[in-house]
This record gives C-alpha cells, structure tokens and sequence, in this order.
C-alpha cells in the first residue's frame, strides 16, 4: 500500500515540501505521497489524533504548530526535546516520534557551504525566536564553543543561552553592541525575518565592522540575496542563503522516515525552480 506523508502548518499554501519529498520519494522507488494540509491551531489535536488514526507513516511541522505539538506526540528525540520545537514526526507502530531537523539541517547546509572546521568559530547569531534556537543548540552540540547571540528583545536572547542543556561561551548582546564588536566573529549568523519579502530593503544591523575573512550566512531564502547578504558580499565576505538550510532540513526528516539520505542536488533544484532563482 502507498505511504501517507505530509506537511501540517498555518498558512501551508505555498509550502515547496511536497514538491521536494514528492519528487525524492519517486526517484527512490518508494510507493509514498506527500501533501500540504491547512490545520489551524484550535484543530491540531484533531489533526494529529486522524493522522494517527489512518496510519499516516509521517509529517512535517510548520508555523505556528512546532511547540505546540509536543503534548500530542508520544516521544520525543533527545535535540528536540531540549529545543523545545518539532518540525519532523515519525509514526513508529502507532506512537508519534517529534524531531527537530532545522537545526541539524542548518549545520548540514553550513559544512557543506563552508568548506572548514566549525569548531573553533567565533559565532554570532542575529535573533532570539525559534529558528534561532533550534540553531543555537545544534551548534552547541556540534562543538562551537563560542557563540553570541544579538535580538531586538536582550531578554530572548539571555532565556535562549540560559534555557539550552550543553554548554558554550556565550554573551546576549544588544543589535548595537554586536555591530560595534563584529569584526571579532568568524561566523555571523543572521536569523530575523528581517529583509524577508516584500521588506526586502530592511536589514538587522551595519556590517560596517566586519572582518573580511567571516563567513556570513542568512537563514532567508526570499529573497535569495537579502540586503544583508548583499551588503556582506560588497565588503568582501563569503555568504550563504537560506536554501540549503531548507533543503537538508528536508533531506534529514526524508532519512528519518525511510532510512535514506535523498539527492540533496535534487531538492535544491526544484526549490530554486519554484523560486525562480539558478543554482549556485
Ligand atoms: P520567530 O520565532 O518569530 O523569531 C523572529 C526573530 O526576528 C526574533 O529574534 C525577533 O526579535 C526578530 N524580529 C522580527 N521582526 C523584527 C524587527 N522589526 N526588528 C528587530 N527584530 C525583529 O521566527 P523564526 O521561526 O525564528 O523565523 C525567522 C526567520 O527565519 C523567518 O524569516 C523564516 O522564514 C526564516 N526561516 C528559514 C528557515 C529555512 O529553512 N531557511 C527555517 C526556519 C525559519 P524579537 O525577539 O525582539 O521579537
């Protein structure tokens, strides 16, 4: 029989998920389907509660429901747990398995693109919220040992360093205070939907006092190159957009769900396709 997947979010309508697990689903020979379901916050219990009841093999998690579904999920996946968010769940025999891949899959897209050892990069992370979070973690657990976080609300920042069970050298700091002592990281991780579309002239700080040499990356995939990442490669820097982010978060939730890593090629294809950009 053909397995159910899917994506559950508020507003779900231009989710480019289905294209990507559709597409790596039929290039495995796997006998699988993928949809987008519109599920509002009053319905989620609901939702979850049919999904069990038809056997649904597994589903991604959108906007707003990624916290909120914990209480209904009936395990949790060591990194999700401490992030406090959900964005994969995998039906093993009937219990709902919540995990979190934004964060891993942002390491992915990072080692990939960057090209050099993690470990020792001095990090600043731009925002508080929940992308930012789940990165944060996935850092610390990754080893960087040095990473502090910049956020428009100072006490976001200070509850996110405060809240995460493994341990860095970290300071929450004010945007201002960050772009004075920028040219002291090596990677500078912007994560506000700041310069999202159609506010695609806004930016979170000055990169005035960058170092030349950083690594300069924006979770924002629309636009491609936001003006932060313009502004980045005018001074000099190597940067980095939200694309890979996107996909290997999707390639993770695919492997978690069968077992198999897709071609993340693939994935990055079909969503500079739908956004109309060339791949890079
Ligand atoms: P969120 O939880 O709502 O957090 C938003 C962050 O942006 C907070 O730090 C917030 O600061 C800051 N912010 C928003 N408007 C601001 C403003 N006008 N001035 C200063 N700071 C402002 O959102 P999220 O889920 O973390 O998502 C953030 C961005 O990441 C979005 O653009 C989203 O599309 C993108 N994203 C990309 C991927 C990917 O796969 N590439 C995955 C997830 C998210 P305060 O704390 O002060 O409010």
């Amino acid at each position: 029989m053909q397995k159910l997947f899917g994506v559950i979010g508020d507003p779900i309508g231009h989710s480019m998920s289905p294209a990507i697990h559709n597409d790596a689903f039929s290039h495995q020979n796997i006998q699988a389907s993928y949809h987008a379901f519109h599920v509002k916050e009053q319905h989620l219990e609901d939702a979850v509660k049919g999904f069990k009841a038809i056997g649904i093999s597994g589903f991604n998690v959108t906007v707003p429901h990624k916290t909120a579904i914990i209480p209904f999920l009936d395990e949790m996946d060591e990194l999700a747990e401490a992030i406090g968010a959900v964005n994969t769940v995998k039906n093993e025999n009937g219990k709902l398995i919540g995990y979190n891949t934004d964060g891993p899959g942002y390491v992915a897209a990072l080692k990939e693109e960057m090209n050099s050892p993690l470990r020792d990069k001095k990090t600043l992370i731009i925002g508080a919220g929940g992308a930012a979070r789940g990165i944060y973690y996935s850092l610390v657990y990754e080893g960087v040992s040095h990473i502090d976080i910049c956020n428009r609300t100072i006490e976001k920042a200070e509850k996110l360093i405060h809240d995460c069970p493994y341990k860095a050298t970290s300071a929450a700091l004010s945007m201002h205070a960050a772009a004075e002592k920028l040219s002291q990281y090596d990677l500078i991780i912007q994560t506000t939907s700041i310069g999202m579309s159609p506010n695609t002239h806004a930016s979170p700080l000055t990169l005035e006092n960058v170092n030349q040499e950083a690594f300069v990356s924006d979770i924002i995939y629309n636009p491609l190159k936001t003006a932060f990442l313009q502004e980045a490669e005018t001074r000099g820097t190597k940067i980095q957009n939200g694309i890979g982010m996107f996909v290997y978060q999707g390639a993770l939730a695919f492997q978690i769900w069968t077992g198999v890593f897709p071609d993340t090629k693939r994935m990055k294809k079909i969503v500079l396709e739908k956004l109309g950009g060339t791949i890079c």
